[in-house]
């Protein structure tokens, strides 16, 4: 403490000068901040050599005059010249804030790292000691605040009269307000721009005291590595009271939410057997009926196999309010895992997210005939049933050459592959690793990085 040589403060600049003297590489960097301001950006120099018409600005290409510094807030001083000197010596007769890029000891000022969600503002510095890290800290607070943060502190700053006249108490009003900035609600109203309109229903809420009303939020947790997770996922973690997740999210994952959520595993039950569907829809709904804020948690994305049709139906039945969070689904991780574009150029127009599980020869002779005219399938839910369904598609008239790739735990760190041919996984007893599985049928696997995949080879040999 106490070791502070400078002090951070947010300055008014609104109706001034902000002066840039430099037309190059540098000046530019000053101009990309500054121009985040409401300021009149004023760059002065006789070598321009920059294209500065990308930004609102004011450019004279010519020698410095001292009346350039009228109305003046701020100084940047970002080239070596006549021009440089004579704008320092009169930036400090008037003493008006100087900054010499590159040269600490001639400056009065050093330029944070900024976010930027006006009027949200956070700046970093480090007194130029480590601007690599201020970087870094400053993408981490990126990644925390909505890019829609800005837009709700602009709705608070405009509900304060009104909130003071209808909230009395000050605990009361600290907790209306703490609830407009974090509502997933009030973002997706705003992001639809119905963002006034969702703070005022807020605020009713609060002044009639029904503050707890319960929301679902349907949330896709990706194919099971915390880093996978979006943004948005992990911030409504962090604000969701009950968790309430299937056994294929990994606990690292649902170790994201907040530590006193409470979590509750829908496929695993007591005495080993798993909730039902129908117990599932009653459970969230009962939960949010409680008031409680439930974040769903489903593997890869919750619209892809994930029941989440019946889900949305038992909400909208009983009147609940909810929001659906895309994740990445597993064939996309398997994909990437693999380097397999699944859509190519003249080899693969589409790309058919399938199920194995259930399906009918009609649904296989479909599947069968988009793969042979060159579609990538990605076959979940199909690991146990691998060589059943390889040779189901060849009966309906796949090609029994064409390439064949399975990912199990695609997106985590214990991921494996296999590769073969559709005629060697018909005939192939797999024994593959433990975890989920996608089976990748088509022309494009080949196109993928499978050389660290064991082989599944025709005639029972087995794979560990
Ligand atoms: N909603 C999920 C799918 C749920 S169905 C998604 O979008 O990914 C369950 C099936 O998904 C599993 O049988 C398996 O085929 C697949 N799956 C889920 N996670 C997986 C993973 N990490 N690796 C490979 N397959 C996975």
């Amino acid at each position: 403490m106490g070791d502070l040589n400078t002090f951070p403060l947010s300055y008014k600049v609104q109706g001034k000068r902000i002066v840039i003297i430099g037309g190059g590489e540098e000046a530019l960097n000053k101009v990309r901040l500054v121009t985040k301001t409401t300021a009149t950006v004023v760059i002065i120099s006789q070598h321009i050599e920059i294209d500065f018409s990308a930004f609102v600005v004011e450019v004279f290409v010519r020698a410095f005059v001292a009346a350039d510094l009228d109305n003046a807030a701020l100084v940047f001083v970002a080239e070596e010249s006549a021009d440089a000197e004579a704008a320092k010596a009169a930036a400090r007769a008037q003493n008006i804030p100087l900054n010499v890029v590159d040269v600490p000891s001639e400056c009065d000022f050093y330029t944070p790292s900024i976010i930027d969600r006006a009027p949200l503002t956070v700046a970093i510095s480090t007194e130029g000691d480590a601007p690599v890290l201020a970087r870094l800290v400053r993408a981490r607070i990126e990644a925390m605040l909505s890019p829609r943060i800005g837009k709700i502190a602009k709705l608070a700053g405009g509900l304060r009269q009104k909130v003071e006249s209808l909230i009395h108490e000050g605990a009361a009003r600290r907790r209306f307000y703490e609830a407009l900035v974090t509502s997933p609600e009030v973002e997706a109203a705003e992001l639809r721009g119905e963002g006034e309109a969702a703070a005022s229903a807020l605020l009713d809420q609060h002044v009639v005291g029904r503050q707890g009303q319960g929301v679902v939020w349907l949330i896709g947790a990706g194919p099971g590595s915390e880093d996978l997770l979006t943004l948005r996922s992990q911030r409504l973690l962090q604000e969701a009271d009950v968790i309430v997740h299937d056994q294929l999210v990994p606990s690292a994952v649902v170790q994201m939410g907040r530590r006193d959520a409470e979590q509750i595993d829908v496929g695993k039950a007591k005495g080993h057997h798993s909730f039902s569907q129908a117990q599932i829809n009653t459970l969230i709904v009962r939960l949010a009926l409680e008031g409680k804020k439930v974040a769903r948690l489903k593997s890869g994305d919750p619209m892809i196999f994930g029941r989440a049709g019946e889900e949305i139906a038992a909400l909208r039945k009983a009147g609940i309010g909810y929001q659906i969070v895309p994740g990445v689904s597993a064939a996309l991780a398997a994909a990437a895992d693999t380097a397999t574009p699944v859509t190519l150029r003249k080899v693969s127009s589409g790309f058919v997210m399938a199920t194995a599980h259930g399906a009918d020869d009609s649904d296989l002779a479909h599947w069968a005939s988009l793969a042979q005219s060159g579609l990538t399938l990605a076959l979940y839910m199909g690991k146990s049933i691998a060589s059943e369904v390889a040779t189901r598609l060849i009966g309906q008239g796949a090609a029994a050459t064409l390439p064949v790739g399975v990912v199990v735990n695609a997106g985590r760190a214990n991921k494996s592959f296999y590769r073969g041919t559709l005629g060697a996984l018909s005939s192939e007893v797999l024994e593959l690793a433990d975890g989920p599985a996608i089976i990748f049928v088509g022309e494009a696997v080949a196109a993928g990085d499978w050389a660290d995949a064991a082989t599944i080879a025709a005639q029972g040999f087995k794979v560990a």
